[in-house]
């Protein structure tokens, strides 16, 4: 049974989504108020030690599945291109399926085990492990830990930053101590590995999930996550809950299929608190402030409102508030570039679209973008293409069973903006175990497509 996503739910879905980020009618703010900014940065002249340039010199910022992808298929759509991928990281480990490893679907190594330098190698570009300072756009020269880097064209793909002012937490020492001892888990693998290590050690009381406001990233994330908790507190027979504390009046994406694995599997423990925007947390007392109640817990992943990637703003490239209101970039809607600058873009994440801040939607927003640029180095353009966000959630443990979303959005020439989902958009509610093996195979594959040759 399939539900037609219509118009009433993407925007209902997309209501927070956005109110987060009204990229629409402000995409056409003229360039002219970036022009000025063009150098977020002096290049120190201190050279990369990279082999010179052997054609147009296309550098891509971020190992992540934008960035990989865009790195191997802008070269296969443009053999021309000299391709450098800078990334800070020297390993790599997927966030999407990392909630699989918490009720031990898969191992770490399903995650991790997919080399940088094997990309590279597979498809004819360099992989430069250094760390993105700074950005003279003038004399476009990317600025790194490892020196500058003259580019031709510039793709940024830094993904996301954790915004906690928005759950009432400003003051560093909180900030610091709840993102150490209560990690989000949605940027980077060390909260990965501090989450596996709580769920594998929990031995009962209340375990907190936090679902932020806004165009947070993975939708469905915090949801599946909390699901494959409670399947190991169940396994474990511990007396124990999820308290899955939501700051949305309803789940956000596929809400019957979540609402049927909460009240048929774990109907003792996942309680669900709608409306529960975070608005202070103790860390020390274990305890959390919402707008209309408070909890204290035993553990938890608080998942604060997330943000473009703070490099967007430190290079200067941030759209107005008016643009969108999680600091997300300054780019035309439909090729990606800065406004007004042709040879710098971003991708991914740090995107103000209404798009579902997932690996589908970065993964095939690459393909299309690798495009845009191969024309671009030839004086063409292309027609825009909308990203494709396939999405399962793994529900069940014990048989691995899922649910799942295959959404296109549709764009409007006259308003500039992305406006809803497109007609052929589908969700897959009644979970089933072949959506449970589906949702491996998804994930293999967007390794191989980003990894292999
Ligand atoms: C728990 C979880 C579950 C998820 N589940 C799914 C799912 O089921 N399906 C789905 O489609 N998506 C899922 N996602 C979402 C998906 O992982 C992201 O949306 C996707 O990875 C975004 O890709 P990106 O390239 O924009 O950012 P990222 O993958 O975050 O990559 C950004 C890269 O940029 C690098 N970088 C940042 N700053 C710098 C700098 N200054 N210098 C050099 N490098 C830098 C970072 O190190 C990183 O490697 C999930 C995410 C999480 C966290």
């Amino acid at each position: 049974m399939t539900d037609n996503f219509n118009r009433r739910n993407f925007l209902k879905m997309s209501g927070a989504v956005l109110a987060a980020s009204t990229a629409g009618a402000a995409m056409s703010v003229s360039g002219s108020a970036l022009a000025a900014d063009t150098s977020a940065a002096i290049a120190t002249g201190l050279k990369a030690a990279l082999p010179k340039a052997r054609g147009p010199r296309l550098v891509v910022v971020g190992g992540g599945t934008s960035g990989l992808t865009i790195a191997k298929y802008a070269k296969k759509e443009y053999p021309k291109f000299d391709v450098v991928l800078v990334e800070k990281r020297d390993m790599y480990s997927s966030c999407f399926s990392s909630n699989l490893w918490y009720a031990g679907l898969i191992n770490l190594e399903f995650l991790a085990n997919h080399s940088f330098l094997d990309g590279a190698t597979n498809n004819g570009y360099t992989y430069f492990n250094a760390t993105v300072t700074g950005l003279d756009r003038a004399s476009r020269t990317l600025v790194t830990s490892e020196g500058d880097i003259g580019y031709d064209f510039l793709v940024l793909a830094p993904g996301i930053s954790y915004d906690y002012d928005k759950i009432g937490v400003s003051d560093v020492d909180t900030m610091t101590a709840l993102r150490q001892k209560y990690p989000g888990g949605f940027i980077s693998p060390t909260e990965h590995v501090t989450i596996h290590r709580k769920v594998q050690e929990f031995e009962g009381g209340v375990f907190v999930q936090s679902v932020p406001g806004g165009n947070y990233r993975c939708l469905p994330g915090p949801y599946e996550r909390a699901c494959l908790i409670a399947s190991v507190i169940k396994k474990n027979k511990l007396k124990a809950k999820v308290l899955v504390l939501d700051a949305n009046p309803e789940i956000t994406i596929k809400a019957k299929g979540f609402h049927a694995a909460f009240n048929e599997l774990y109907k003792d423990i996942i309680e669900w608190k709608p409306n529960s925007a975070i608005t202070s947390v103790d860390v020390e007392k274990r305890a959390i402030k919402t707008e209309f109640d408070s909890y204290t817990f035993d553990d938890a992943a608080i998942y604060p409102n997330v943000r473009g990637s703070t490099l967007i703003e430190h290079l200067g490239l941030m759209a107005p508030a008016s643009k969108s209101t999680q600091k997300e970039a300054n780019i035309d809607t439909r090729f990606y570039n800065i406004v007004g600058d042709p040879h710098v873009y971003v991708t991914g994440d740090s995107r103000p679209h209404p798009y579902s801040k997932s690996a589908n939607t970065s993964n095939t927003e690459a393909h299309y973008v690798a495009k845009v640029l191969a024309a671009r180095a030839q004086g063409k353009e292309i027609a825009w293409v909308s990203p494709r966000t396939i999405c399962y959630s793994m529900v069940n443990a014990n048989p691995m069973e899922a649910i799942s979303v295959d959404a296109g959005y549709d764009y409007s020439a006259e308003k500039d903006a992305i406006t809803g989902f497109s007609k052929d958009t589908k969700t897959f509610e009644n979970r089933d175990t072949a959506k449970g093996q589906a949702t491996l195979e998804w994930a293999r594959g967007i390794y191989r497509d980003m990894f292999e040759a």
